[in-house]
């Protein structure tokens, strides 16, 4: 007899457009294959990025899940409700399902609230026995043991790194924009066989994906002292290329930094967010040194780690002519690749508080929150000033010409010790995942920039 099936979809859109975006990363987020791992085997499941591939509404699943992020809100109530009418049963979970129930249960059959693992089979087995229950509270942070693999077999083949866990969940810090303010939650470890066994868990995949992975932590350097401890491990693996997420001040530590080498870490994603000391307090990054970027951002370089930095604009003490310095400043410092988002006060944490209190949000349509639109009024720039720096840095960032100074730049910089062989094969690797992400950002950045919507 056939299983019943379930589809998990994650969401992922730029909304409000008149032409539907689909950002094509060369790696999935962790969240639709880690609950694919979880799903008991009462079911089939299918995973869904709309990240490569568009919903489809005529699917044979019985039951839908859905992941999104809180932008992806307003777009997946319209989904559920389109699958509810045609007689599916939609669930969701998450981070924004998790911290505004409220908001999401009416356009559900069932909402998971907090972390699923403790709680996703029993929603599935009910599910199955059709005694599914309008919401299911999870504890807020529960235990990281025993996780089972994610499901990259279930991935798709449109993904050039569908390898992808995390070792860790939280941070130390309390930048007051970050996500993980709103319901902060302790630093927690997984056990580290518990994530070696996740990056071998990949016999279904081809050769070749199983040599990348990523490890998607908000923070991996949260513990220094288990970081070290997971990547010793990670290098018996001798992986071709690993990308791991930390904060900036992990760079003062050489061991570590000799680990992320031995691991075989080709990329480090680590959020500069400014260039403007004063921009960085604002929103209390205080572990950000501005004058400490290049020194630091050249050591990786010189271990052949490429460095992947978010940069946000609209912060407090943004003003026109650090906008006007920014070019000049990023080619000094030299970061790999950038992402640059206009910043966006996410209802629940203190950035939002601060800037509703004074009055300050013109425009609350959520779908508008996710980086490219202005929702606020800054302090010191304006609505023009924003947009113009916003595409004249992606406009230049990600010109030919200055990717391929970077790139150069890069590859000559790297240390020139060890095995020739080794260190052009390393190079080969590098340059590709290089040109992949900056064509990547590089397309992102050209479709994602909207016309001035600011006041
Ligand atoms: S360092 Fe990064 S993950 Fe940690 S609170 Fe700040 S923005 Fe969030």
């Amino acid at each position: 007899m056939n299983k019943p099936k379930l589809q998990i979809i994650v969401l992922f859109q730029n909304l409000g457009d008149e032409k539907t975006y689909f950002a094509r990363s060369p790696a999935p987020p962790l969240a639709g294959a880690l609950v694919a791992g979880l799903t008991p085997p009462i079911v089939d499941v299918d995973l869904l990025h709309e990240m490569v591939r568009p919903i489809d509404y005529n699917t044979d699943a019985d039951f839908i899940g859905l992941s999104f992020m809180d932008y992806c809100a307003p777009h997946a109530f319209e989904v559920a409700d389109k699958f509810r009418k045609l007689g599916k049963t939609v669930v969701a979970g998450g981070k924004y399902p998790s911290t505004f129930p409220e908001e999401v249960i009416p356009h559900m059959d069932s909402v998971v609230v907090g972390e699923a693992e403790p709680v996703w089979a029993q929603v599935v087995e009910d599910m199955v026995n059709g005694k599914l229950k309008k919401v299911y509270e999870a504890p807020l942070a529960p235990s990281l043991d025993n996780i089972p693999p994610p499901r990259y077999d279930l991935i798709e083949s449109d993904f050039a790194v569908p390898v992808v866990t995390e070792a860790t969940r939280g941070c130390k810090y309390k930048c007051s924009f970050c996500q993980l303010t709103v319901k902060p939650t302790p630093y927690r470890c997984r056990p580290i066989e518990d994530v070696i066994r996740d990056l071998t868990a990949t016999s279904k995949l081809p050769f070749h994906k199983r040599k990348m992975a990523m490890l998607l932590d908000n923070n991996l350097g949260g513990d220094m002292g288990y970081a070290k401890e997971l990547l010793k491990e990670i290098a018996k693996l001798k992986l071709w290329g690993l990308g791991a997420q930390f904060s900036f001040d992990c760079l003062h530590d050489d061991e570590y930094i000799d680990l992320l080498v031995e691991a075989r870490c080709g990329m480090a994603f680590i959020g500069l967010e400014s260039l403007n000391e004063p921009s960085l307090s604002s929103v209390h990054k205080r572990q950000n040194k501005v004058e400490e970027y290049k020194e630091l951002f050249e050591k990786l370089k010189k271990r052949g780690i490429l460095t992947f930095t978010g940069l946000m604009l609209a912060l407090d003490e943004d003003t026109p002519s650090y906008y006007e310095s920014l070019p000049e400043r990023l080619d000094d410092i030299d970061p790999s690749s950038i992402l640059t988002s206009i910043s966006i006060p996410i209802p629940g944490t203190p950035f939002h508080k601060e800037v509703e209190s004074e009055g300050r949000i013109f425009d609350k349509d959520l779908s508008h929150y996710e980086g490219d639109h202005l929702v606020f009024t800054p302090k010191r720039v304006s609505s023009e000033d924003v947009f113009k720096a916003y595409r004249r840095i992606n406009k230049y960032f990600y010109s030919w010409k200055s990717i391929v100074k970077r790139w150069w730049r890069f590859i000559s910089t790297m240390s020139t010790k060890g095995n020739i062989l080794k260190r052009i094969f390393r190079s080969l690797i590098i340059s590709s995942v290089f040109f992949r992400l900056s064509i990547f950002q590089r397309d992102h950045a050209q479709k994602k920039v909207y016309t001035i919507t600011g006041s």
